[in-house]
């Protein structure tokens, strides 16, 4: 078993008021070359959660969704997070509540594990042991996690 130690949290990148499935981001990730999806979860805008029976990645398996911290990881990722072309916190109540709850159950199951949004772990470019809003490589997933969960 791998250790798990974070929890990275992400948006498909879609415009709100879509939904896509597993398949569709399957395809999306093979196209980048990816063996299937990336991620270990994701959750739809009305709040159902796909996880490995549904054909994402089993928490077992390392993922493919953050460069460097695959690992260590869990990827959930939201569908949504542009509104108008333009990065937003398009997360429905039913989404907000079903990632609130998923991420109930994974602190059980790894009381330490950290919650961190993919832009978080972007270069910390100045040094300064902060990653600032113009150091992000993008926008993923579009809300504060650190304030928001
Ligand atoms: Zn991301």
């Amino acid at each position: 078993m791998r250790t798990i130690k974070l929890i990275v949290i992400h948006c498909s990148d879609t415009e709100s008021g879509k939904d896509y499935s597993v398949e569709d981001i399957t395809s999306w990730h093979k196209q980048r070359g990816f063996r299937t999806i990336g991620y270990h979860f994701l959750i739809h805008p009305d709040g159902e959660i796909d996880g490995a029976k549904q054909g994402c990645r089993s928490i077992p398996e390392i993922g493919a969704h953050v460069r460097g911290y695959n690992r260590a990881s869990i990827g959930i990722c939201y569908i949504g997070g542009l509104l108008y072309s333009e990065p937003a916190d398009t997360r429905t109540p039913a989404q907000i509540d079903a990632l609130r709850c998923l991420i109930k159950s994974l602190e059980s199951i790894y009381p330490e594990i950290e919650i961190v949004g993919h832009r978080d772990l972007s270069v910390d470019l100045n040094g300064d042991g902060v990653i600032q809003k113009q150091e992000w490589m993008k926008e993923c997933p579009s809300f504060d996690v650190k304030t928001e969960l």
